[in-house]
């Protein structure tokens, strides 16, 4: 919990509102933001690192809505997209192009088309493939592509395996001893201006040491292309910074920011960060309806209306989320284990295992914390379930920001092919 979801009065507030009076109005499950805490997550990183003037470019993967993307932008964020659709996203909310940088190992011709022609402050190139295209697209655009060369650094972030990206043997970025080639390719290559370097070795890095070694790396390389007479501006360190899920501890922006000024103040180059997971995580929730609770053979089962479509960390990261009743439990009330589950048929749909919990019952509302990264993001219609709603929170305000889809919205991209002989989709009957 946090003082942006906390209780009050016996119930579950976000800001100002109660969690219930949201759930009532707009049914559950759905995604809950409050725009005070991405705002003092970012206050907080930006502030730790103040005294380098960073670019934070908020990693809009984590959490996309737009309404999200419109308030960073106002706290003067930068954005790092991965896709043409992200590109397009960060334009909409309004970030100036000279504050996107653009990363991802698969970037598509069209895609590095859209990212030139807007004119992006960077674009982080992982591969030699990737600088000859661009360099055409460039070209035949009659722009010139501003880059940095994302190394592999070869350090291990000691993250879960899937969101580790700075092994030699991960897919991302051109292998730290290839990357002085690289740059100088790029120097060459017309339409293509090398302007810095990138590194982003994983996420929910909760210790600094692999930081520690992955920049040390990167500012030996900004020293050696310099001395081969080559400019390196800008320093891009990508995100990863850790938050606190349970009772993890990860370094705090304070310490990050000490070690950045030890090893790169020596360097004059401006600083690029991309935070995804600190700035979002912190600051959402999953609220979820209980719809039953059986009687399994080790312990009580829960079933929850929200699953592994909504919220896939559990089943993907075997990530833990804390999970909090919305009506304030007694504090004398009993603490049992529970499994707490969802209704998709796969075991795998599964959020708890063992939590030990107060009493629950069918009807009552249950959030899963630390949800706002990564979240709403990743869910899917698997079972035909519908997108869940987002809704924003400031204050005593809330607004929905995005509407939980009809099941016509669901199928209308659809189609059943005349071959198969059948009429127009019969519509459902309502009610
Ligand atoms: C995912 C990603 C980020 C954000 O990572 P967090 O752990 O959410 O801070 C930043 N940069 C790149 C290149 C990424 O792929």
């Amino acid at each position: 919990m946090s003082e942006f979801f906390a209780y009050r009065n016996g119930e579950l507030y976000a800001e100002d509102v109660p969690v219930a009076r949201i759930a009532a109005a707009v049914g559950t499950p759905f995604y809950l933001y409050s725009a005070a805490a991405f705002t003092a997550q970012y206050r907080a990183f930006a502030e730790a690192l103040a005294a380098v003037d960073p670019l934070i470019c908020y990693a809009v993967k984590a959490n996309s809505n737009l309404a999200v993307l419109h308030l960073f932008a106002r706290l003067g964020a930068g954005a790092d997209v991965v896709s043409e659709g992200e590109l397009r996203r960060a334009l909409a909310a309004g970030i100036p192009p000279q504050r996107i940088v653009f990363s991802g190992v698969g970037k598509t011709r069209p895609e590095l088309e859209v990212a030139v022609a807007a004119g992006i402050r960077q674009i982080n190139v992982e591969s030699v493939p990737e600088l000859h295209r661009l360099a055409d697209i460039a070209a035949a655009a009659g722009r010139t592509a501003q880059i940095a060369i994302r190394i592999n650094p070869d350090v291990d972030a000691h993250t879960h395996g899937k969101i580790a990206t700075g092994r030699k043997e991960d897919k991302f970025g051109i292998p730290y001893g290839e990357a002085v080639a690289a740059y100088r390719l790029a120097a060459d290559l017309p339409g293509i201006d090398p302007v810095g370097l990138a590194v982003h070795i994983g996420s929910q890095i909760g210790d600094l040491g692999p930081c520690r070694a992955a920049f040390s790396r990167l500012a030996e390389l900004v020293v050696a292309l310099r001395r081969g007479g080559l400019a390196v501006r800008h320093v891009d360190l990508g995100g990863g910074l850790g938050i606190s899920y349970r009772d993890e501890a990860p370094a705090s922006p304070a310490a990050y920011a000490a070690l950045v000024r030890e090893i790169f103040d020596p360097l004059d180059v401006a600083l690029a960060f991309e935070p995804g997971r600190f700035l979002a995580g912190p600051a959402g929730v999953l609220v979820a309806g209980i719809v039953y609770v059986k009687a399994g053979p080790a312990r009580r089962i829960v079933v929850a209306d929200a699953a592994m479509n909504d919220l896939i960390r559990p089943a993907l990261y075997d990530a833990w989320h804390r999970i909090v009743p919305v009506r304030e439990p007694a504090p004398a009330a009993p603490q049992t284990a529970a499994d707490v589950v969802g209704p998709v048929c796969e075991s795998g749909d599964t959020f708890a295992v063992a939590r030990e919990l107060p009493p629950l019952a069918e009807g009552d509302l249950v959030a899963f914390m630390t949800a706002g990264a990564y979240g709403a993001v990743m869910s899917s219609t698997y079972n035909s379930r519908p997108l869940v709603p987002e809704v924003l929170v400031s204050g005593d305000r809330y607004a929905v920001v995005r509407a939980r889809p009809s099941f016509d919205e669901m199928t209308r991209l659809e189609r059943v092919p005349d071959w198969l002989g059948a009429g127009p989709p019969r519509r459902q009957e309502a009610g």
